[in-house]
C-alpha cells in the first residue's frame, strides 16, 4: 500500500467515496470502466510496475510505439508526454468528456504492417 503524496489538494471535506483515479499522462480522472494497466516497460521485456490510465490514453501508447520503443525510451510519464504525437492527442482529448472512448485508428500501424519485406 503506497502513500500517494503528490495528489495533494486543498482541505476540503472529502466526501466519503474512494478518490477516483488519475491519469497520469492526460491528468484528468478516470471513470469507472475506462481503467486500464499499463506496464511501463512491456511485460515482454520483463517490466512489472504499472500504471492505471484511460482506456483511450492506454491505446493511444500502443498505436504509437512499439513494445521495443517503450522498453527502450518511452517507459516515463515525459517520455511519453514529449513525443509530439502524443503531445497531440493529449492536447485534443482533455478537451474530450471524461468518459469518452473512441478507437484509436493508428494502431494499424503497430499491430498490422509487420510484415514488410526487409
Ligand atoms: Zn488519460
Ligand atoms: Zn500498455
Amino acid at each position: 500500500m503506497g502513500r500517494i503524496k503528490r495528489l495533494q489538494r486543498a482541505a476540503a471535506p472529502v466526501p466519503p467515496m474512494p478518490a477516483p483515479a488519475i491519469c497520469p499522462l492526460c491528468e484528468r480522472e478516470i471513470p469507472d470502466g475506462q481503467c486500464d494497466a499499463h506496464h511501463f516497460v512491456p511485460r515482454s521485456h520483463g517490466g512489472r510496475d504499472t500504471w492505471v490510465l484511460h482506456r483511450v490514453c492506454h491505446r493511444q501508447i500502443h498505436a504509437l510505439f512499439t513494445e521495443q520503443e517503450l522498453a527502450s525510451h518511452y517507459h516515463t510519464v515525459e517520455r511519453l508526454r514529449a513525443h509530439p504525437a502524443m503531445a497531440r492527442f493529449l492536447a485534443w482529448v482533455r478537451r474530450r468528456p471524461p468518459g469518452f472512448i473512441e478507437r484509436v485508428r493508428r494502431s494499424e500501424r503497430t499491430r498490422t504492417r509487420r510484415t514488410d519485406h526487409d
